[in-house]
């Protein structure tokens, strides 16, 4: 080790030994130079002390620099190492980035031949694309042309949609024409076939009409001659007029039959919707046929099921009377023993609600094969069957037009032999309870008939016809003080005129000279008290408006029911000129 080693302390000691070493050798020195070399060993040991002290420092600066040269060396070290490392590393990426850059070669390569490679492509679309410029020239060229033809199809299509638009239309129009003309022919045909069969029918008509109108007047004529026999008693001649009543009433029927069949046909027949009591029908129908059915030794029963207002209904109540005559009629004409029965029930479906009624008889009974027919004009169940034979064959078919214009429907349940029940059903339409009207016509025939004394009446017969004025004459006669007659209308007018206090003018409706609407007027127009009662053989629903619209109180249905007849002067002099 170097003195810059050594401690201040052996520094010290060092310089003790030598301040020692030189005391000794001066001991034999004179003062005088003892004291100069004192003051210079003074000198000398304070220069080795300030040499020590700057030793000292340079010792520690030393000793700090040391330890910075040996944290740089480890510093170094580190450097070093991390530098080892990073080395490492730069060796892998130069081996990583030589094999990248013989990749890259060869992919070079390979660009470089597939540049080559377009290059030649390149070159060849160059040519290509010069032919496609040529060949678009002239598509274009082509293109324009095809727009000129193309204009020119445009119209002529357009020429072509206008002609199939006519076209079109010509062709419905023909089909049009032809379904009309296909229409018109299965029309022609079944016109045609309903010509055929109505041809048969007429055939048929004919030949029944003959017979019913025939047999009839063969009793009225037949008997009417008998009665001139003048020693007939009493009781025979009220058999022969008895006779002779029935065989007109029997052509009065068909005559009423034969017009509703037309008026049916013609479309004119209507229904007059009122209300009325089912019950008051029922009641009437048992009535008016119980003397005729149980003189037939036939028990008559009938079956009523509504009660209070559920019965009174809204319908056609004439109607309904109609075809509950015409069925009971059948009945007693078919059956000749057991019993009748009239009744109706409340049949109720999931649509509807309907009014069933029914006529039974024990009576002859139709054939299965007959039961639809009989419902067609003009048809018989069995021509050949005696009883058969009275009757045109019109009534069912009557009766199945009414029904239908009630909205219902008829049919027949039979065996032959063991009897029938006729059915038939109308809507069930309940009504206001409302007090019915027309029944009351219907009820006023079975009222008793007025007694002669009762009235004493200034009266006019306005009638062209001599029987018909005969016959009103004779049925008024016990209720009249004077009757006036007149042959026309005019004559009915002047009468009028000259006899203010006529009470009751009969006015017949088809008159010469004036007729009865005409004559009504013109005596409306002086006298608005005298009760006119028109006489009429119409059976149209307008002419009898008419008539009421035209001055008249009433009318009367010719033939003239004495009943009838007397039952409207009770209407209208009840309270008037009581005896
Ligand atoms: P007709 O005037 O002939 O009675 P209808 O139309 O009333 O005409 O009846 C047609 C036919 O139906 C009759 O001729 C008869 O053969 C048959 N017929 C109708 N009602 C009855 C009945 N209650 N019993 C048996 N046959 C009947």
């Amino acid at each position: 080790m170097s003195d810059h080693g050594k401690s201040r302390k052996e520094i010290r000691d060092e310089l003790k030994e030598l301040q020692q070493e030189f005391l000794s050798s001066i001991i034999d020195i004179d003062d005088k130079k003892r004291i100069q070399l004192e003051q210079e060993l003074m000198i000398a040991i304070q220069g080795v002390s300030l040499q020590n002290e700057e030793n000292a420092k340079r010792a520690a600066e030393l000793i700090i620099a040391n330890l910075e040269l040996k944290f740089l060396n480890e510093e170094k070290a580190k450097r070093a190492a991390e530098l080892v490392i990073a080395n490492i590393e730069l060796v892998f990426q130069n081996n990583e980035k030589s094999k990248r850059a013989a990749e890259l070669i060869i992919a070079n390569k390979e660009l470089v031949f597939q540049n080559s490679e377009k290059a030649k492509r390149a070159a060849e679309l160059v040519i290509a694309n010069i032919e496609l410029v040529f060949q678009n020239e002239e598509k274009e060229k082509r293109a324009s042309e095809l727009i000129i033809a193309n204009k020119e199809l445009v119209f002529q299509n357009e020429e072509k949609s206008r002609i199939a638009a006519k076209l079109i239309d010509a062709n419905k129009q023909l089909i049009f024409q032809n379904e009309e003309k296909e229409k018109r022919a299965a029309e022609l045909i079944l016109a045609k076939e309903k010509a055929e069969k109505s041809d048969l029918l007429k055939t048929a008509f004919l030949a029944n009409m003959s017979h019913e109108i025939r047999t009839p007047m063969n009793g009225i004529l037949g008997f009417a001659e008998l009665l001139k026999e003048t020693e007939l008693t009493a009781e025979i001649q009220q058999e022969y007029l008895e006779v002779i009543k029935k065989s007109g009433g029997r052509m009065l029927n068909l005559i009423n039959n034969i017009i509703s069949i037309s008026k049916i046909e013609s479309g004119l027949m209507e229904t007059d919707l009122q209300e009325s009591n089912v019950n008051t029908q029922i009641d009437f129908i048992h009535a008016f046929f119980k003397p005729q059915i149980e003189k037939k030794g036939i028990q008559f029963l009938i079956k009523k099921t509504l009660y209070g207002e559920e019965a009174l209904i809204k319908s056609d109540p004439e109607k309904i009377y109609g075809i509950l005559t015409n069925l009971v009629n059948n009945a007693i004409k078919y059956s000749e023993v057991g019993v009748i029965e009239v009744g109706y029930n409340l049949k109720s479906t999931e649509d509807s609600v309907d009014l069933e009624f029914y006529v039974k008889d024990k009576g002859i009974g139709i054939p299965e094969e007959r039961q639809i027919a009989i419902f067609e004009r003009f048809i018989q169940a069995d021509i050949s069957d005696k009883m058969a034979l009275e009757g045109a064959g019109l009534g069912l078919s009557i009766s199945k037009a009414y029904v239908e214009l009630l909205g219902g429907k008829i049919w027949v349940e039979s065996e032959d032999g063991v009897g029938s029940t006729f059915y038939f059903t109308i809507p069930y339409q309940k009504a206001k309870a409302k007090k019915p009207t027309k029944t009351i016509f219907l009820a006023d025939k079975t009222e008793k008939i007025l007694k002669p004394k009762d009235y004493r009446l200034k009266l006019l017969i306005a009638e062209d016809d001599k029987i018909s004025s005969m016959l009103i004459t004779a049925m008024v006669k016990k209720y009249s003080t004077v009757i006036f007659q007149a042959k026309t209308g005019l004559e009915a007018v002047e009468i009028c005129k000259n006899n203010p206090d006529i009470d009751l003018i009969l006015m017949d409706i088809q008159m010469p000279e004036l007729n009865g609407f005409e004559a009504t007027r013109k005596i409306r127009e002086f006298n608005k008290d005298v009760v006119i009662i028109a006489q009429t053989a119409s059976v149209l629903t307008d002419d009898r408006e008419k008539i009421i619209e035209d001055g008249c109180d009433d009318y009367i249905s010719k033939p003239i029911n004495k009943s009838e007849l007397l039952s409207l002067i009770q209407k209208y002099f009840d309270t008037y000129h009581v005896a």
